[in-house]
């Protein structure tokens, strides 16, 4: 006889593979660039998931890590401490499961991610600074007897390496493309789970494909794969989820070839760039994710190697109206794009202003 609480969590993960089986994979969108310069550049289109980003694969991860782990049960209150992509997963993972969620996110969190969240029937609780998110979260799932998911430890142990994952799908979907083997993977890093999960998936499968990474300014990451220290820390980035005042444990240094700091005003101005040439308007961190793949492409064009580059759409513009599309919310933060874009155009042979 199965007892009842095992029974739950037995019906749980039934649900949310289910859940899996019933999404679509996500799109492999072909960026256009010359076709004399023999590099073809692509973008992982991650903001076609049901809640809207990457976020979407970890929070499924995140919940089984925890169901198979026997931290959840029927009536365990989770919680999560995030910048808001990660807790509207969670939220709308939590309600397919009947739990109650509670997240701890910073004051600075867009109002379209806190109402996407309570929409999901999740709660939020907000922390002044991101860098309370964190013991507020633990403190929480203590008090209620819950439990914490962790992203930032968890990401690179709840995610298997290998497959099953968003490298795997990236190599299947360019079977058929010119160069089915990637000189570069671009990513962000904000918990590191994705830049991670990607490289670790790379070696162990014997792909030659290297790892770049786009910091933003603020963030650690950078200085902390360069020196390898793991105890420095930052003022935080202002560029919505990616870049960290403190080194994450799901952020791996090791198995990153190249790290590269991106200016704000580039990054976004990268966002604008992405939204002219796929039509989807994109978030701040796929703008990121922009610079550092085209800087790589142009030092492909002068090594004279052929080859691919893959990157990531990590979720969409709708959630930024008030804040990185709004040309008022820039200038009060002294945020200025128009050189980049002018730049970007001109590298790209499209119209200047
Ligand atoms: C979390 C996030 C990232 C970075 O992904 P990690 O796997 O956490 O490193 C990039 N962009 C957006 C919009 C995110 O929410």
């Amino acid at each position: 006889m199965v007892n009842p609480s095992r029974r739950w969590v037995i019906n749980a993960i039934r649900e949310l593979n289910a859940e899996a089986t019933r999404s679509a994979d996500t799109h492999l969108l072909r960026f256009p660039l010359p076709t004399d310069w023999e590099v073809d550049l692509y973008f992982k289109d991650e903001s076609s998931h049901p809640t809207g980003s990457l976020k979407h694969r970890l929070a499924r991860s995140l919940f089984l890590f925890g169901l198979v782990g026997g931290r959840i049960e029927a009536s365990t209150t989770v919680v999560e401490a995030s910048s808001g992509s990660t807790a509207v997963s969670e939220a709308y993972f939590a309600r397919l499961l009947g739990l109650t969620f509670v997240a701890v996110i910073p004051i600075s969190t867009s109002s379209r991610k806190i109402e996407l969240i309570e929409a999901y029937g999740g709660k939020c609780v907000t922390v002044r600074n991101s860098t309370a998110v964190y013991k507020e979260a633990e403190q929480i799932a203590r008090t209620t007897g819950g439990y914490y998911l962790d992203q930032f430890s968890n990401a690179s142990l709840a995610t298997d390496w290998r497959a099953n994952n968003i490298a795997s799908s990236i190599y299947e979907q360019l079977a058929d493309e010119c160069h089915p083997e990637p000189t570069w993977i671009v990513a962000g890093a904000g918990t590191g789970g994705t830049c991670s999960t990607i490289a670790r998936y790379t070696r162990y499968w014997g792909y030659r494909t290297k790892m770049a990474v786009g910091d933003p300014e603020g963030s650690v990451y950078e200085k902390a794969w360069r020196t390898g220290r793991a105890d420095l820390t930052a003022s935080g980035s202002r560029i919505e989820g990616i870049g960290r005042p403190r080194v994450e444990r799901s952020f791996l240094p090791h198995v990153i070839d190249h790290v590269q700091t991106v200016p704000d005003g580039a990054s976004i101005a990268g966002m604008h760039i992405v939204h002219e040439h796929l039509g989807l308007a994109p978030g701040p961190s796929t703008g990121t994710n922009l610079i550092v793949a085209l800087e790589l492409v142009q030092k492909m064009r002068r090594d004279q190697t052929p080859g691919s580059i893959v990157t990531l759409m990590c979720d969409r513009g709708e959630r930024y109206h008030d804040s990185y599309y709004n040309s008022s919310w820039l200038t009060s933060r002294g945020i200025d794009t128009a050189p980049h874009i002018n730049r970007l155009r001109e590298q790209l042979g499209t119209r200047s202003c």
